[in-house]
């Protein structure tokens, strides 16, 4: 599968487009993914409200298709116990994570980027090669930050590595109205006012305008990315 989608057409589409025809668009790009990748084509699932969403938008569109969650040893609890139950829900979801020593117990306050890399990227690359995946779906969203416009729908940062964002022109509020129209559970830190969730020490509640702002304050990396979306992946097999 191709983008032929320009940047500013995207860019058009976020307001152009009503919330049915986003959910039809992207439901029609996932569907175009599984026509081509099959089983190979597996949903990256981070827990957050733009990940159930497009897990649900998935399994809407096959049923059978596969998922992983990267986690952390500084997952807040509440994510801990929503990934338990969502595991248990759909046994298809594979669990990776990186238990080995880290050279500072406070990683993530000295060497944020070094921290992410080890617990949050290297797991993902394994996920990777261990579940053969050729096109991996996310829940990334170019309205979602300073450090998420420059995305397409479908590209391939990776040689031989699509990577498909079927939810990328929806606003914050469309992910909620699809997750309340559908019923779908989410994680219990958004009732305490939570926009953007990751790993207990870097993340904070935050009512300013950006919706990550309320990640990794008070370091480099305040509002930005733990580098899933920015690292080579395929590594193994590049
Ligand atoms: S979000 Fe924080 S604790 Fe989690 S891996 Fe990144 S730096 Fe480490």
């Amino acid at each position: 599968m191709r983008e032929n989608t320009t940047a500013q057409d995207l860019k058009d589409l976020v307001d152009d487009l009503n919330f049915a025809q986003k959910v039809d668009r992207s439901l029609g790009l996932i569907k175009e993914a599984y026509e081509e990748f099959g089983d190979r084509m597996v949903a990256a699932n981070s827990l957050g409200k733009d990940s159930v969403a497009v897990w649900h938008l998935v399994k809407r569109v096959a049923p059978e298709a596969r998922g992983f969650i990267v986690t952390t040893r500084f997952k807040p609890a509440e994510t801990v116990k929503f990934m338990r139950e969502q595991v248990k829900r759909y046994p298809e979801l594979r669990i990776f994570k990186n238990d080995d020593p880290i050279p500072d117990p406070e990683l993530y306050r000295t060497a944020p980027d070094l921290c992410c890399n080890l617990l949050k990227v290297q797991p993902v690359q394994r996920a990777i090669e261990e579940m053969g995946v050729d096109c991996w779906v996310t829940g990334l969203r170019c309205t979602e930050g300073r450090t998420r416009t420059d995305y397409r729908e479908i590209e391939e940062r990776d040689k031989g590595l699509i990577k498909l964002n079927p939810i990328l022109l929806w606003h914050e509020r469309e992910v909620w109205q699809y997750l309340a129209l559908n019923q779908v559970p989410v994680n219990p830190l958004y009732a305490e006012g939570y926009r953007s969730l990751g790993c207990a020490p870097c993340t904070s509640i935050s009512s300013k305008g950006d919706e990550r702002a309320g990640r990794w304050i008070g370091t480099s990396k305040c509002g930005g990315e733990c580098g899933i979306h920015t690292r080579p992946l395929k590594t193994a097999k590049a």
